[in-house]
């Protein structure tokens, strides 16, 4: 009944046009709170029109992809704010440590972003570079 009734509601209705023209994808899986389609947006944030951002969490293996995610962005939240405090100490020697582990946690992501989903071809979208190789 709930469900039917929010798919009428012109506010959720514009808040999924207002998605998609963000270019956020419809996915085949619905929220688990409403029941509205979920939408994945170009950062990879999956989002329910009304509840905002969802965790999809569909097997223990995937549980475990999240807590890893959140981990890395955790160590990485940690790190900058050390090398704010660290540049207010003027100790620059220590700031390159942390900015190591930043770096570390970044290259860990693209990793299993990759993983995840296997990136199509890139499409070169210029030839300007042509020719100037080295
Ligand atoms: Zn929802």
């Amino acid at each position: 009944m709930e469900k039917r009734d929010l798919y009428k509601d012109k506010e959720v209705v514009r808040k999924m046009a207002q998605l998609m023209m963000q270019g956020a994808v419809m996915l085949s899986e619905t929220c688990p709170i409403c029941g509205l389609p979920l939408f994945r947006l170009r950062n990879g944030d999956v989002v329910c029109p009304v509840h905002g951002k969802i965790i999809l969490v569909s097997s223990e293996e995937e549980a475990r992809e999240v807590e890893v995610d959140s981990i890395v962005s955790e160590v990485e939240h940690y790190a900058a704010k050390k090398v704010r405090e660290l540049l207010s100490q003027d100790r620059p020697s220590e700031i390159l440590e942390w900015l190591r582990v930043i770096e570390a946690g970044e290259r860990i992501r693209e990793l299993r972003e990759k993983r995840r989903r296997p990136a199509p071809p890139p499409r070169g979208r210029s030839d300007k570079g042509k020719g100037g190789e080295k």
